[in-house]
């Protein structure tokens, strides 16, 4: 049986589901659906919210990919690019029977181009019943997988679950406990146990570390990231990914206050030290 199309823009007065790039501002796309019916999608995973599907990155995995942007977050990071999709109720309710046949549309395409499918967000083990069901569909389409999350939510995936998703691209937003949390909102350690998991699984990984001025790029604790992470033996590598500016409209849009608005991006040297650090460490680094 033919799946459902996704909704288009012109039929429900709502952005489509497929965007431009994650930076569109999405609010209050879900307020409608009741308490009781978000839970019960979040218990099975039926239907996730998404901020919207994107297509053609070169940068959230190997090859071309398609990316799912998910919505809600526990982390509250200073330097989010994507506030809006730290709230569930921002995201457009999507039942996996449509998120499978928007990412179907794309199946041919991904396999020539040895690309795949990215679940992103928000984070979206926030969703984890529908982040497995979709990242579960994609694998029988013969599609390559990629989860990028903070690993905040790692445990809530079991062993075979893991076996679904390729590759887990992990974020690592700091070492030091304290700038961890005070970065985030939240602590390093669930993170860094889901990244000894992985390693225990031999589940392939690429490190995240986005380059922040002043925040995340104290010398010593980018160097015990990458020792860290080298000894693992299972991180193919790490992407040093600079600080940007692009989604600071976003924070004024929402009216949450925004602490970086005079920080600049990284210079190249900076980033050069980063990466430089990291293949100290034994990584290959981008
Ligand atoms: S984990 Fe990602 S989506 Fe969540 S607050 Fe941090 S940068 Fe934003």
């Amino acid at each position: 049986m033919a799946e459902a199309a996704p909704p288009r823009a012109s039929e429900t007065g709502r952005p489509a589901l497929e965007a431009k790039s994650p930076f569109e501002l999405r609010v209050d796309l879900a307020k409608d659906i009741p308490e009781s019916d978000v839970r019960a999608a979040l218990a099975a995973g039926h239907m996730g919210f998404l901020h919207s599907f994107t297509t053609g990155s070169t940068v959230d995995g190997p090859g071309v990919r398609v990316v799912a942007w998910t919505t809600g977050c526990m982390y509250r990071c200073l330097y989010c690019h994507n506030p809006d999709t730290w709230t569930l109720s921002n995201g457009i309710p999507v039942s996996i029977e449509q998120a499978a046949a928007e990412l179907r549309k794309y199946r041919h395409g991904l396999r020539t181009m040895s690309g795949g499918f990215t679940l992103s967000g928000g984070e979206p083990l926030m969703q984890h019943r529908f982040a497995v069901k979709l990242l579960s569909a994609a694998k029988e389409m013969g599609i390559h997988t990629a989860l990028d999350t903070n690993g905040y939510y790692g445990e809530r995936l079991t062993d075979d679950e893991l076996e679904k998703i390729d590759l887990v691209l992990l974020d690592i937003k700091s070492w030091d406990p304290e700038r961890h949390r005070s970065l985030t909102g939240m602590d390093i350690e669930p993170t860094l146990a889901f990244a000894r998991r992985l390693a225990e699984r031999r589940r392939p990984v690429w490190l995240r570390f986005v380059l922040v001025p002043g925040l995340t790029d104290h010398p010593d604790d980018i160097r015990r990231i990458g020792a860290f992470a080298a000894g693992l033996g299972n991180v193919e590598r790490a992407d040093v990914l600079p600080f940007h500016q692009i989604g600071r409209f976003k924070w004024k849009k929402l009216g949450i206050a925004y602490q970086l608005e005079d920080v600049p991006p990284p210079s190249r040297e900076s980033v050069e030290q980063a990466r430089d650090s990291f293949q100290a460490a034994g990584l290959k680094a981008y």
